[in-house]
């Protein structure tokens, strides 16, 4: 089930992530149903776009609270809790969720960004912290990042010796023989992406990956039982010719279909 997050409370440089999911909406339809390189129709799959949730703008306690509420109520009813960011942070109730149903999850993260910091300007729960605090219940040897290109010396070093770390020229196939058969959770910041891809975005950074190698990771895994998901950080206001809000619909179809393939729990392909 799908729904919408448009929080962006703790954005460091520019705000705006919470104007994402309706902008995703906005240009679905430019896109085709069918995805050729997964052979597969939205049609094929039943799904739900529960809208979105309403979150209080400077409450950032509160709208972390609800998002847990929703993904928790979307775990008990059996289906895939898939959300539209919204900002990083908001990862954070997300996986907390489905680690509750799922103590034996693994995570995947795509990001230019580690987020691992202790705190951001002396705030703990950050974009730029998202994963240090999973990580403080989600043992780290169970997240991947994936596409990272910048960070603290800290960060960097965390990650090597944790040698959980994956450069952009990784293989999708290489992912998920690390996910093996373990429940998967994939968080997808759409800044992994060139910011001559995808500009609408808070914090751009230089030298990220083409859209189709995010694309083919998320295929790479298409085979995984995925848990849950989630597609953050996009501002379409930074992007007038709305390109990144297209490129984030074409993840969120990927993603979808991806997600749905090869799920043992749910037996009607539904999310
Ligand atoms: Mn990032
Ligand atoms: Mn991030």
């Amino acid at each position: 089930m799908l729904f919408g997050c448009p929080f962006d409370g703790t954005c460091s440089f520019r705000p705006g992530a919470r104007f994402g999911p309706p902008a995703i909406r906005a240009v679905s339809d430019v896109l085709e149903t069918y995805c050729p390189v997964l052979c597969r129709d939205l049609g094929d799959v039943i799904f739900a776009d529960l809208g979105d949730l309403i979150l209080p703008p400077g409450d950032t306690a509160m709208a972390l609270d609800m998002t847990f509420r929703m993904a928790e109520w979307v775990n008990r009813n059996g289906q895939i809790p898939a959300a539209l960011g919204g900002e990083h942070l908001l990862t954070l109730p997300l996986v907390r969720a489905a680690f509750a149903a799922n103590p034996d999850m693994a995570l995947v993260q795509f990001d230019a960004h580690y987020d691992l910091r202790n705190n951001y300007l002396g705030v703990e729960n950050s974009h730029a912290t998202v994963m240090r605090r999973i990580s403080e219940f989600l043992e780290p040897s169970r997240i991947l990042h994936v596409g990272q290109r910048s960070g603290t010396r800290e960060e960097f070093e965390q990650a090597r010796l944790l040698a959980n770390s994956r450069p952009a020229t990784t293989k999708g196939n290489e992912i998920a023989e690390w996910v093996g058969q373990r429940p998967l959770y994939v968080t997808v910041d759409l800044d992994v992406l060139d910011p001559s891809v995808f500009p609408g975005t808070g914090t751009p950074e230089p030298g990220g990956v083409q859209f189709e190698m995010l694309q083919s990771w998320l295929v790479g895994l298409s085979n995984c039982r995925w848990i849950g998901w989630d597609v953050v950080e996009l501002s379409p206001q930074y992007d007038s010719s709305q390109i990144s809000s297209v490129v984030s619909a074409k993840i969120v179809r990927t993603m979808i279909l991806a997600s749905t393939n090869r799920n043992p729990d749910i037996t009607d392909k539904s999310i």
